[in-house]
């Protein structure tokens, strides 16, 4: 099933280029803020589950591109994320994908890290790079998980029960030494959609291909079975730190093939059975600070 927030709020359930709205079902009141109608629907999920299929069978839907389709997951409690998650991005940073220095952790030794959940943005929205002099913004292509119930100390064999779909990501990133959650926080950093896969769908976790274009060149390609940490491990990892909620997401590392965009760049992000996104790249007049005076282009994760 693929789940999407629509209009300001409103929770769909998209079948055959239509959304069937199923905000009521959901509970999700458009327009409410804090904007937690999927993060309700997920946690909700099974109860809803009879009048949901029936509501699909016999309600009439719009067409998807009469709707602006927002982030699927608006409000999550976090986002968390996974650094140098595959080998061969490990290689090109270590060699400079730029210039500088680069940290040789990896993902298995090193842990993970929060994005700002405002930084998260929806398939309809632009990335709006920050006007900062002399710096690179990266793409990073990603897939996103979303966490479907409430765990803490989860093991290798329970995770697949708390995956409750999948999602196309980009983690957008200043490159350059200071705070990774500053650097990978601007609003908009964060664009996931169109929507959420639901788990059930992908029948090999291990086996998700996904791939980034800009401007229409093929620019990242990869598979989740070529993760450092794969999806159990992300699972199991994380919530051995933080309880993990319905609804979170988990962006899962970026392979190789990271570099800057520019103004005017179109970004299209694929991933095999799950979706695809393609997004506009503007600049924004916001987000100039000193404090990105001091390291001007030394390159880091
Ligand atoms: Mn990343």
């Amino acid at each position: 099933m693929r789940l999407v927030t629509f209009d300001n709020g409103r929770i769909g359930v998209v079948k055959e280029g239509h959304v069937i709205d199923v905000s009521d079902i959901a509970g999700a009141v458009p327009g409410a803020w804090p904007p937690v109608g999927m993060v309700r629907f997920i946690a909700h999920w099974e109860d809803s589950r009879a009048a949901l299929l029936d509501a699909v069978r016999s309600r009439a839907g719009r067409a998807l591109s009469e709707v602006r389709l927002d982030a699927p997951v608006q409000w999550p409690n976090k986002v968390i994320a996974f650094p140098a998650n595959y080998h061969a991005h490990i290689d090109e940073m270590k060699q400079g994908a730029g210039t500088g220095v680069i940290s040789t952790f990896k993902a298995s030794g090193q842990g993970f890290f929060l994005k700002a959940n405002s930084s998260l943005s929806g398939p309809a929205d632009a990335i709006v790079l920050p006007p900062l002099a002399g710096r690179e913004i990266h793409h990073e292509c990603e897939l996103g998980i979303i966490v479907g119930k409430r765990g803490r100390g989860v093991s290798h064999a329970d995770s697949r029960s708390y995956v409750f779909g999948f999602t196309c990501l980009l983690d957008m990133v200043v490159r350059g030494k200071e705070e990774r959650v500053m650097r990978k926080s601007y609003d908009t950093f964060c664009p996931t959609g169109p929507w959420i896969t639901t788990a059930d769908e992908i029948a090999d976790f291990d086996n998700i291909e996904m791939r980034l274009r800009v401007n229409g060149e093929e620019r990242q390609s990869a598979s989740t079975r070529n993760l450092i940490v794969n999806i159990p491990e992300m699972i199991a990892m994380s919530s051995a730190v933080m309880t993990l909620e319905p609804g979170d997401i988990i962006a899962s590392g970026t392979p190789a093939g990271v570099g800057p965009v520019e103004d005017g760049d179109v970004i299209e992000i694929e991933i095999d059975g799950v979706g695809s996104m393609r997004l506009p790249v503007t600049r924004g007049t916001v987000g100039d600070h000193p404090v990105w005076d001091t390291e001007k282009g030394v390159l880091a994760v």
